[in-house]
């Protein structure tokens, strides 16, 4: 069942770079609403879990490094739509391929340091906005 939210993290490249308040323009004016949303810095546990799925990829050491070293900002957002077009608004996962306008485009520097993620199902947006919120943190 389409929730009509997506999960998001503003990873540590972006933060670190200033980039967080223009990313959350960004996303308001693609007319996103923030269900919920908070400065984090996640644990190797907390990488390593959320990034299970690449756990047998030859970049999951270097992601858990990177997405550990500085803190994120984790948000869920509602909008028609959500995940599919969250994606559109971020481009491509490498920001070389990313098309012009997009997030990655813009603020991110590589196929690893790219600025931010986007779930990419509506069964994946809950789980990941639940790893980062309790219920009551979500309004
Ligand atoms: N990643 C990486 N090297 C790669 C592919 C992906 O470091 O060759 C990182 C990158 O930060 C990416 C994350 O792993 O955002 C998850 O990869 P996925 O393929 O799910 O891309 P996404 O859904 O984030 O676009």
């Amino acid at each position: 069942m389409a929730t009509n939210r997506t999960f998001t993290m503003i990873k540590p490249d972006a933060v670190e770079n200033g980039h967080t308040g223009a990313i959350l323009e960004k996303i308001n004016a693609a007319g996103f609403r923030i269900v919920a949303m908070k400065k984090t810095h996640m644990t190797k546990r907390d990488a390593e879990t959320f990034y299970a799925i690449h756990n047998e990829r030859p970049f999951f050491g270097e992601l858990v490094e990177f997405m550990t070293r500085g803190p994120i900002v984790a948000a869920i957002l509602e909008k028609e739509n959500a995940v599919e077009d969250f994606r559109t608004l971020i481009g491509a996962t490498n920001p070389a391929e990313a098309a012009e306008g997009t997030i990655r485009k813009l603020f991110a520097t590589s196929i690893g340091e790219n600025a931010v993620h986007g779930s990419d199902s509506d069964e994946n947006a809950a789980i990941e906005g639940s790893f980062h919120f309790s219920g009551r943190e979500m309004f």
